[in-house]
């Protein structure tokens, strides 16, 4: 039988579901969704934000699955990714985690010799293209002597930051930098649900001793986003073991996370003071100076020129986080090529509309929030909107509240009507009440961050 391509392959996958659930959640949540490749194992999944990431795994995964394995007749595993974000298919593609784990030989130390292949990095992400400035700093110059002298100074190195402003590029630039220094060092790179899933491989093929062979021993490890090791019990405590060995022979560890250690639930005490041993830098997000130094250096980059005058409108404009810089230039560039022309002021102010969250403000209804709250949390809007007193309930209305009064700037007694006719004062212990808690619980803070986002994508 022949092999279907990814694009027809996730299309027929696609024309499946679509008969299996309600036609606005189909728009919703998977027309925008790609297929970027499959292999024996894994059948990768590309979604716009990592809101739509995080719902179509907590909501579809099994769907998505059985409709996967139907449509290519065979048992895959299905990964979901951020467009635009680090590309773990092709990173995969030569990953030497995965052939060691695959290969049949014994895990002797020849073995590994022989079968060791270092992971290809982004070639733009490296330390030359990353700009520098005072929301980075710290990060940037660890990173650097991480990658000159591995396994000396800060182990492990702890990046943590929001989205899009840079940890997978500090973390892959590391890897590129200590390739070109010291080709001899195993450098191995994955994000921790390859390695979740490496480990659960592992002990369901009995092939466990390859799994702790193949990560301690490597010279440097490089594992991305580690928040994903939340609540899996199995997984930290094969990286706490994999850290102790790792730490032990002075070899190098570096993670990044979109929050610092302490702030991550549900991982295990003795990982959090693991993580806390080294170094922990965060990145916030860039000023002004930043964004407008960023927008030059990737125009050079693209050998596309834009007036200062331009730049310094993008950077006014756009303020959210690097990747939406990068995203202005892309359209810029575009409608350049279509249209044979630089695009004018006026081109230029559109084309940010769809980038600007102040922009996209405007056009946010409470209803949209309401609706985006209950998808969230999963919770039926009468529910959101009853009287129900369990907090299950009140807090999800709380933000709802909250977000009526932060986004929108509606007024208590309006945001009391809205949601089910309710007196100004509840409006204002709510926004008062979820201030505060977005201080003190982590956990409320993503979500709220999370639902703001997908609020203007
Ligand atoms: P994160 O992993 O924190 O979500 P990424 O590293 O994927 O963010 O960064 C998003 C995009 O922005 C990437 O294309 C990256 O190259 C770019 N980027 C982020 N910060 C910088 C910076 N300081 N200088 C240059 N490019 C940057
Ligand atoms: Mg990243």
């Amino acid at each position: 039988m022949t092999e279907l391509s990814t694009r027809d392959a996730w299309r027929a996958v696609l024309g499946e579901l679509q008969l299996q659930m309600p036609r606005s959640a189909f728009e919703t949540w998977l027309r925008q969704t790609e297929g970027v490749s499959y292999d024996d194992q894994y059948f990768i999944v590309e979604a716009p934000t990592p809101f739509a990431v995080a719902w179509l795994e907590r909501r579809m995964y099994q769907a998505i699955q059985k409709t996967v394995e139907k449509v290519v007749h065979r048992p895959l595993e299905v990964q979901f990714q951020v467009r635009g974000g680090e590309s773990i298919s092709s990173v995969r593609a030569t990953n030497p985690a995965d052939q060691l784990l695959e290969a049949d030989a014994p895990p002797t130390g020849r073995a590994y010799e022989t079968q060791y292949d270092p992971p290809s990095f982004h070639p733009r992400y490296t330390f030359d293209s990353f700009v520098v400035g005072s929301c980075n700093e710290l990060a940037f110059s660890t990173a650097q002597v991480v990658a000159d002298s591995p396994g000396q100074c800060y182990t492990p190195l702890f990046l943590y930051s929001g989205v899009g402003v840079g940890k997978t590029h500090l973390l892959q630039a590391i890897g590129n930098e200590v390739l070109k220094k010291y080709p001899n060092k195993k450098v191995l790179y994955v994000s921790s649900e390859k390695f979740t899933n490496d480990f659960i491989k592992s002990i369901s093929s009995n092939r466990t001793e390859k799994f702790k062979y193949t990560y301690r021993g490597a010279d440097i490890l490089l594992i991305d986003d580690i928040q994903f090791l939340a609540g899996k019990e199995g997984t930290q405590e094969a990286f706490f073991h994999t850290f102790n060995d790792l730490h032990q022979a002075n070899k190098q560890v570096v993670l990044t996370s979109d929050r610092q250690p302490k702030a991550i639930p549900a991982l295990e005490s003795r990982l959090v003071s693991r993580f806390e041993w080294g170094m922990t830098a965060d990145i916030s997000a860039p000023d002004l100076e930043t964004r407008a130094a960023i927008l030059r250096t990737k125009c050079k980059e693209r050998n596309y020129e834009l007036s200062d005058e331009t730049i310094t409108y993008i950077a006014t404009q756009v303020q959210n986080n690097v990747r939406e810089l990068e995203g202005a230039i892309n359209k810029i560039i575009a409608h350049h090529q279509l249209n044979g022309a630089a695009p004018t002021h006026d081109n230029i102010k559109k084309i940010l509309v769809s980038i600007t969250s102040i922009q996209r403000k405007r056009s946010i209804t409470p209803k949209q929030i309401i609706n985006l709250v209950s998808e969230f949390y999963d919770i039926k809007i009468e529910d959101l909107l009853g009287g129900c007193r369990k907090k299950i309930f009140s807090q999800p209305r709380q933000i709802v509240m909250y977000l009526m009064r932060e986004e929108l700037k509606n007024s208590y007694p309006t945001i009391g009507q809205e949601i089910g006719n309710r007196d100004h004062t509840t409006a204002i212990h709510a926004h008062l009440k979820i201030s505060q808690v977005i201080d003190e619980d982590e956990k409320i803070n993503q979500d709220v961050k999370l639902i703001k986002e997908k609020l203007y994508n």
